[in-house]
């Protein structure tokens, strides 16, 4: 039996052990503790935000964000369409309604003249969008700069969701600092992890002091337990804070290993006929966390995304489609959309191919070969 390839699996660096022997050794098992604070530093320091709060999961952290932005039910919420359903749930866990905007052929992300459409048509039926959540897909930096831009005029915040892209910049400044706010994923396949975890990341003291405050039940001062909000239970504990310490001295070596599997496919696959690899455009870096191909079936003589996938499945080969546009899921049937089919097409054609920063040579070599074998 042939060991399978995964997509993107967890990669230890070697000290997440000793911090995490060194939570129990102390008996900070708690949601709080050292190396939360130490963990929320050393992301602080690496993407130059200048605050972090550690939450359970990049989910809760959007939830949170969400809520500070006050968003209720009956709101709507702009929200790019291809992404992992994480960015949107949120929306409708505070009864909004999310507003899908198309991605642009560039980056796969967030496309500023469709955005600038959703809203005025929003506008023009009486709703200003309380919020706009970009995504930096596969770790490829969304137009930041034209998405502010449009953002601004209307006023309309933004929080960047940064989940795959811890380690991506755009002119040299860290995806998620962009926004009002940003989230970060620690989850399990994510470039690195603390086995599940999340982050919000601000310039703005006021929203992470405030995440924190609703993230341990929102408790007032007062001896007694008291509350005058509702609160959640989203921070993360210690013991995964530990993770995420060994996991940040190893996170610079990980970018390196990704971009070098996107390298290795770039180099031996674009030029097969109909395959393509996205670019990074100029002044953007992306952490190339999931390695990503687009194959065309009229030039690939009727290869489709399917075929390439099935021949990877049967070598035990994980590989999954591009992630399925939330305008097109049964759940977010009802949700308004503004597109022109770009997010349809990556969707059709797309394929993430194996892409752990722990993949051997010898794995990137079995893909390849497995991949030439039909064409
Ligand atoms: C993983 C992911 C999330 C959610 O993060 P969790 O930590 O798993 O809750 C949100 N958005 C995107 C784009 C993701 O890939």
């Amino acid at each position: 039996m042939k060991n399978k390839i995964w997509l993107s699996s967890p990669h230890m660096g070697g000290n997440e052990q000793r911090y995490v022997n060194e939570a129990f050794e102390t008996n900070w098992i708690a949601p709080l503790g050292p190396h939360v604070n130490n963990f929320e530093q050393a992301l602080a320091k690496y993407t130059s935000a200048h605050e972090v709060a550690a939450l359970s999961s990049g989910t809760a952290a959007l939830h949170l964000a969400l809520i500070m932005l006050g968003v209720k039910p009956g709101d709507e919420v702009i929200c790019q369409s291809m992404t992992f359903s994480a960015s949107a749930n949120p929306i409708a866990y505070l009864g909004a309604t999310p507003v899908f905007v198309d991605s642009e052929a560039d980056t796969w992300n967030m496309c500023p003249e469709q955005l600038r459409v959703a809203i005025e048509d929003r506008l023009a039926k009486g709703k200003l969008p309380k919020a706009i959540i970009p995504v930096h897909l596969y770790g490829m930096p969304a137009n930041m700069p034209a998405i502010m831009a449009i953002a601004n005029e209307y006023e309309i915040p933004v929080i960047e969701d940064a989940a795959e892209a811890l380690g991506s910049t755009l002119n040299g400044q860290a995806m998620g600092t962009f926004g009002l706010m940003g989230i970060l994923s620690f989850n399990g396949n994510k470039i690195i992890t603390t086995s599940g975890g999340g982050a919000l990341i601000s310039d703005h003291k006021e929203y992470i002091e405030k995440s924190r405050f609703l993230a341990t039940q929102a408790r007032d001062n007062a001896p007694h337990y008291q509350h005058s909000e509702i609160g959640y239970n989203y921070r993360m504990s210690n013991v995964c804070a530990g993770i995420g310490l060994g996991q940040m001295e190893v996170l610079d070596e990980r970018i390196q290993q990704r971009r070098a599997n996107f390298d290795f496919y770039k180099t031996h696959l674009s030029q097969l006929p109909g395959v393509s690899l996205i670019d990074e455009p100029t002044g953007y870096f992306s952490n190339r966390w999931l390695s990503t191909i687009l194959v065309d079936p009229e030039k690939a003589n009727g290869l489709t995304r399917e075929k390439l996938a099935d021949h990877l499945a049967a070598d035990v080969i994980e590989c999954r489609p591009l992630w399925k546009p939330m305008h097109l899921q049964p759940v977010f049937e009802a949700a308004p959309y503004y597109g022109t089919g770009v997010a349809e097409k990556l969707f059709e054609n797309g394929l993430c191919l194996p892409s752990g920063s722990n993949l051997s040579d010898a794995d990137k070599s079995r893909v390849l070969s497995k991949l030439l074998e039909l064409f």
